[in-house]
């Protein structure tokens, strides 16, 4: 998402849309499958347009043990502190997205060590993966979405200005360190 500027709506995939991707006609709410919710359908070409989640990834990128973070320059959550991150393009790998985020946010080449977890919330059409990295080369800089870069020690995350609650929730996971096996479940998560 680097170089992008105000100028652009950011979809989330929330909607609403009103016209058929295909055709132009106008979408209507209709029951499809009888179990599943309504979907919107073009009522000209009876195109179903199904709102899929909206996938992205984010990268805790370490240096020296310190975790290097961006204060965001645009909405949402201007002003606050995030791990690089950004929508993952169709075609392209979750690692490759995450390395690309790394480059672009805070100008370094990282190597992936784990995966910390995957967040979904109900409600909310933003699905997002996120890993533990390394900095292996590069200078930290920030990009044009950064309004300054910091690396910070694990005692000094500024926890009241995270951006988002998975930036907190994966901040959280990673600081504790890989599960054991066993130790953990995801059925207890907290919605
Ligand atoms: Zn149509």
């Amino acid at each position: 998402m680097d170089g992008a500027t105000d100028d652009f709506f950011h979809d989330d995939g929330a909607g609403p849309y009103a016209h058929c991707p295909r055709c132009g006609g106008s979408l209507e709410k209709r029951i499809v499958f009888s179990r599943d919710p309504p979907r919107l359908v073009c009522a000209d070409c009876r195109f179903v347009f199904y709102l899929d989640p909206k996938l992205a990834v984010g990268a805790i990128c370490r240096k020296e043990g310190k975790i290097v973070m961006l204060r965001r320059a645009i909405e949402p959550a201007y002003g606050k502190w995030v791990f690089p991150g950004g929508y993952v393009d169709r075609g392209e790998s979750l690692e490759d997205a995450a390395r690309r985020e790394a480059r672009e946010e805070i100008g370094v080449e990282v190597r992936l060590t784990r995966l910390i977890n995957v967040y979904s919330y109900t409600g909310r059409p933003v699905v997002v993966v996120v890993y533990e990295a390394e900095v292996v080369g590069g200078e930290i800089r920030g990009g044009e979405e950064a309004l300054e870069v910091r690396s910070f020690e694990p005692g000094d995350i500024p926890w009241d200005g995270l951006a988002f609650r998975s930036t907190r929730e994966a901040l959280q996971e990673c600081l504790r360190g890989p599960a054991r096996s066993g130790a953990g479940t995801l059925d207890g998560r907290r919605e």
